[in-house]
């Protein structure tokens, strides 16, 4: 019941640090349900694996499985389908369409994976309840608060009901009282509907409450007990 994983996975970029990769030989496995905290120094290659589990960018080495599918096999289009149907995406910054209103960024997702817009409008209303925005539904992201901003992402990456959610640092933009808050509702949103989370994060603190804590370092990936992180 792997979700994610990764095989024999490989990144070296072409410029820049003398072709060193950043990692190679990398193993994970993601089971449905399980939430992965991935620590690391900065410029470990965090992000870089994250991009590469979510297929936004192509490994020199090893393999990329989600639900199943063997990424580098498809095409782009099937690609970005499987990316929008099974994936969500959680960043530090928001990325939220900025013309658009909070209801619509939350739709848009929906919308992409082929549904009508009364229904994709239906999933998202109750989203954005769902993460306490229901009074802020036809607000644009500049009229949002910086936590309001972060929870209507959160929205957004679950609305197609993913498999998993991949979230580099999705709380490091938020001050302590709205990053337990964001948080929370993903540990929420794992009970409820046994959605993997993999997540990476500076803070320790919430890495411990995750079922498994990794530390990337030297381009290897150590399992360490949630308890001592
Ligand atoms: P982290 O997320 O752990 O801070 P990154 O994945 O961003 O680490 O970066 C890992 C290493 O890869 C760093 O040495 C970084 O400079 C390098 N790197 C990241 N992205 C690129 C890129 N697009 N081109 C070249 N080098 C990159
Ligand atoms: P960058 O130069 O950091 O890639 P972008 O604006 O292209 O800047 O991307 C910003 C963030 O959005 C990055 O973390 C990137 O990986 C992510 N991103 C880019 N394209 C997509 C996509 N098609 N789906 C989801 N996330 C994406």
């Amino acid at each position: 019941d792997e979700v994610v994983g990764a095989h024999a996975l490989g990144k070296t970029y072409a410029e820049g640090r003398m072709h060193t990769p950043v990692f190679d030989g990398l193993d994970l496995t993601v089971a449905a349900g399980e939430t992965v905290a991935i620590l690391g120094a900065s410029g470990a290659g965090k992000s870089t694996l994250l991009h590469l589990l979510g297929g936004l960018d192509t490994p020199t080495a090893g393999e990329v499985y989600v639900a199943g599918q063997r990424m580098s096999t498809l095409s782009d289009a099937d690609r970005g389908r499987l990316r929008n149907r099974a994936l969500g995406f959680v960043y530090q910054f928001h990325h939220l369409l900025p013309e658009f209103t909070a209801l619509e960024n939350v739709m848009l997702p929906v919308l992409l994976s082929g549904a009508g817009v009364p229904d994709a409008a239906a999933r998202a209303r109750a989203l954005l309840e769902g993460v306490g925005l229901g009074h802020r539904l036809e607000h644009k992201p500049g009229e949002l608060s910086g936590g309001e901003r972060q929870r209507a992402a959160v929205a957004r990456a679950l609305v197609n009901r993913p498999a998993c959610v991949l979230g580099d640092e999705p709380t490091g933009n938020l001050d302590e009282k709205t990053a337990a808050t964001v948080f929370e509702l993903m540990l929420e949103l794992n009970r409820a509907e046994r959605t993997s989370l993999v997540l990476v994060t500076h803070d320790r603190s919430l890495a411990r409450r995750l079922d498994r804590v990794l530390e990337l370092h030297e381009g290897r990936l150590r399992e360490i007990s949630p308890a001592s992180a």
